[in-house]
């Protein structure tokens, strides 16, 4: 048995999570943080939060936008932090807390959320 167990990231959830023994059989197979985020596979309402905070971005001239100003009640902004973990975990978009970058996986508390700058206004580069 291996003790190198490196650190995953939940495919619901975005946080980090890390190996236990639990897993020790299937931990190459483990997508999930726990039972709850397995049963709430993403689904169509959750990408569906992914794209708004894309377009919100897209459409913002400011550099970067308040998470929760993009919910649509107080019920859905964990699960708009949870798209936005997503999002920023396959590098779509940055999180910054008090105007710093942050590890996306592993925040707390309110959030800004932002473009990468190569990405920012410039949608579709045409090469040569
Ligand atoms: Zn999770």
């Amino acid at each position: 048995m291996s003790s190198n167990h490196p650190d995953k990231t939940c495919a619901r959830c975005g946080r980090r999570f890390s190996w236990r023994k639990k897993w020790e059989r299937d931990w190459d197979d483990v997508l999930y943080c726990s039972a709850s985020c397995r049963r709430q596979k993403v689904g169509a309402a959750d990408r569906a939060r992914e794209e708004r905070i894309m377009s919100a971005l897209e459409a913002t001239t400011s550099k970067g936008l308040p998470l929760h100003d993009l919910a649509v009640d107080t019920d859905e902004v964990e699960f708009l932090r949870q798209a936005a973990r997503r999002l920023a975990v396959g590098g779509r978009i940055l999180m910054f807390q008090k105007g710093r970058p942050v590890e996306p996986r592993d925040i707390h508390g309110p959030v800004d959320v932002a473009l990468p700058p190569s990405r920012s206004k410039c949608r579709f580069r045409i090469r040569g």
